[in-house]
């Protein structure tokens, strides 16, 4: 072989931690960066992407050959490659696992060329309105900025934020080039699609996670070859590369669902704010409820705030009341009562009447995961981690445990607080809930929307038809669809139990909550002016009062108060730690090993002294999951950059994982389940 053959680096589709070297394939002489080829791996043949020749070639290594180029596959563009390799540095994740993630699942043409039914193009072309005041303030403020640049939006919902959206692709198409808009998998409704196809006939794609694989593939091309100039989609919509890209624009910027929690734990907001600073486009955030990274982001300068106080089209609000359960206790303990003890007298005259009048009704839960909180019922007392401000959970009906620190304490038998009543677990779910309204309401037409009724985009879509057709009239679901309460004859909201949301063992449960809270209390814009109840047993607690002032600033404040005095995100940056194992000491082993592998890594590096805490090893809230035990170690750290060094030396070696065991890292994490 001669002395000038040169090597290239190649990302493979396999479980590798770093890039392989190969020579070129026969007869090829050189190869750009991004293009795709099949290589040996062993004995099977792998696909991967080329990432820059190489020279450093050890002369003691045969290096074989590539098996070929791929030219079904179009070559990568700079930007995307950059960015490609930001996401697996960032994330801690193979780069050839990423890489086959940007192309879609089948081969280009399939047979037969059957019309695509994703968007309904025969739709009646809509005008666009006249903007108001403030949306033609905040349109021409962003079109004024040049090449990246990031814009939130924080606009109530209804002061036609989509307006603004609309018109800035229309800009961008009109200058020929292409938009990215990404929204919440569940906000992505045929309702949503047709106004954006009503707007540009026939330029519109779709990527969500429920199209087929033709439909996915045939969308993907769609757009990569240009003859689509808008591309809406669920987060995964971000690895499809646009070739003439103008703008970048994620709606519900707040959404914890733009963080996926398996494979690449990705952000979708923030690798979009990356993907558009490497293409140098301007990227639009819009929410009513802004994340507190977004907003610290905002009030620093480093993003270009853009504020919507009016709604666009003067509608009446909903009258929210909050009912205090802890008067419903003690009422009832004096006066016994036929309703559950979440049910207050209020709510349940609100449904009877909503329904009697031949209206529509929902019910809420704010319920995640499965864990067990537990509080008072007389005064509403929780206990909460001295540490770390979070709720602790209940373990063996004994236990009380913070999931961050592992600090535990025995359960009192009656609640420290009022010494009424016992401390105990919140056992309350949408089944039971449902079960309690057919006793009650026997004549109801019942729809229950959780995440064990509505597995697939059809459910949900099915879900919606039947309460807008009116086949069903009482709604009873988790916060997955508060979204969707756009329905003209739903006239009552109830949402049962806010302290469940106030109880995650999460140090963003404060935020969650009122963003939730803000969503159902009809802020939002609906048709008809309705009624919404909040039960509670903290009435007092300031994701209510602030909702209801309509205070987004004012409870910004004061969260981010409390979350910098811990070093809890936006002012801190973590790290999550998840470890599985099928036997509890295994994994136990695991992480106390872990623990100990930071403990030397900050002795021995000046730069991990200071401004680092590991917490843990600890439960995970779900301890046991699917047969496997799990723990967790949270680490926070005052840098990004520190962070990510010190994780990734952590994994560095994997000899000190016990057998059967599982160590995965979750960076920038919103699940702490
Ligand atoms: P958001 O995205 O902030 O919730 P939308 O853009 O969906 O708000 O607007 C809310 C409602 O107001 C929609 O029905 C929309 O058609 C209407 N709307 C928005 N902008 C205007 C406008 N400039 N003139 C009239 N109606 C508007
Ligand atoms: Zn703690």
């Amino acid at each position: 072989m001669s002395m000038t053959e040169k090597g290239y680096l190649v990302a493979v589709d396999a479980p590798l931690k770093e890039a392989l070297t190969y020579l070129p394939p026969e007869g090829v002489s050189s190869l750009e960066r991004g293009a795709s080829v099949t290589v040996p791996l062993g004995k099977r043949t792998a696909r991967g992407i080329v990432l820059k020749p190489t020279d450093k070639i050890d002369p003691g290594l045969a290096l074989k050959p590539m098996l070929g180029a791929d030219h079904t596959r179009p070559l990568l563009p700079p930007a995307y490659m950059d960015w490609l390799e930001w996401l697996a540095n960032y994330y801690v994740h193979p780069l050839g696992q990423i890489v086959e993630t940007v192309f879609p699942p089948l081969p280009k043409e399939g047979r037969g060329s059957r019309k695509s039914k994703v968007v309904n193009d025969d739709v009646t072309p809509a005008p666009a309105p006249h903007l108001t005041v403030e949306q033609s303030r905040t349109v021409e403020a962003i079109q004024k900025t040049e090449g990246f640049a990031v814009h939130l939006i924080h606009g109530v919902t209804g002061s036609g934020k989509t307006e603004v959206y609309l018109r800035l692709l229309d800009s961008v198409v009109k200058s020929g080039k292409q938009g990215l808009v990404l929204v919440p998998e569940i906000a992505l409704t045929p309702q949503l699609i047709d106004r954006f196809s009503r707007r540009f006939p026939g330029s519109i794609a779709v990527l969500h996670s429920h199209l087929t694989e033709r439909e996915k593939t045939d969308q993907w091309w769609s757009v990569v070859e240009q003859k689509k100039k808008i591309l809406i989609g669920a987060r995964s919509a971000l690895f499809c590369p646009l070739m003439n890209p103008g703008i970048i624009i994620l709606d519900e910027e707040h959404e914890p669902s733009y963080k996926q929690d398996e494979k690449l734990k990705y952000h979708a907001r923030d690798a979009a704010i990356i993907l558009a600073r490497n293409l140098n486009i301007p990227i639009v955030l819009g929410s009513a409820t802004p994340s507190l990274e977004s907003w610290s982001n905002a009030q620093s300068g480093k993003y270009q705030l853009h504020t919507m106080r009016e709604r666009a089209q003067a509608k009446s609000l909903p009258d929210v009341e909050v009912i205090d359960l802890r008067e419903v206790y003690r009422q009832r303990k004096e006066t016994p009562s036929d309703l559950p003890h979440w049910l207050s007298d209020t709510m349940f005259e609100a449904l009877e009447q909503t329904l009697s009048r031949g209206d529509q009704a929902a019910l809420f839960l704010n319920r995640r995961g499965m864990a067990q909180t537990a509080q008072c019922q007389a005064c509403g007392y929780k206990a909460e981690c001295p540490n770390c401000s979070v709720a602790l959970t209940l373990h063996a009906s004994s236990y009380l445990v913070c999931h961050y620190c592992d600090y535990s304490e025995r359960a009192s038998e009656l609640c420290p607080e009022c010494k009424e009543a016992p401390i105990s677990a919140i056992g309350l779910g949408t089944e039971k809930i449902e079960a309690e309204m057919a006793r009650l309401f026997p004549n109801a037409r019942l729809a229950r929307a959780d995440r064990d009724e509505i597995q697939s985009r059809d459910d949900l879509e099915k879900l919606i038809a039947d309460f807008e057709s009116e086949r069903t009239n009482l709604l009873i679901g988790t916060q997955m669809i508060a979204k969707g309460l756009d329905f003209p004859k739903l006239n009552f909201v109830g949402l049962i139990l806010a302290d469940l949301g106030f109880h995650f063992p999460d140090f963003r449960a404060s935020e969650r909550s009122f963003q939730l809270l803000t969503q159902v209390s009809g802020r939002a814009g609906r048709q008809t002016s309705g009624r919404v109840l909040i039960q509670t047993y903290n009435p007092n607690h300031p994701s209510i009062s602030y909702t209801l002032a309509g205070d987004y600033l004012g409870f910004a404040e004061q969260e981010l108060n409390e979350r910098r005095e811990l070093l809890y995100p936006p002012f801190g940056r973590m790290a999550l730690f998840r470890i599985q194992s099928a036997q509890a000491e295994s994994g136990n082993l695991a992480g106390k090993r872990l623990v100990h592998r930071a403990k030397i890594l900050q002795n021995r590096f000046e730069v991990f002294k200071e401004g680092i805490q590991v917490l843990g090893p600890a439960p995970a809230p779900l301890a046991k999951l699917r047969g496997k035990f799990r723990y967790q170690i949270i680490i926070k750290c005052d840098s990004a950059q520190k962070l990510n060094a010190l994780c990734r030396q952590i994994l560095s070696t994997t000899d000190w994982i016990p057998k059967a065991t599982k160590v995965q890292v979750d960076i920038d994490p919103f699940q702490m389940m």
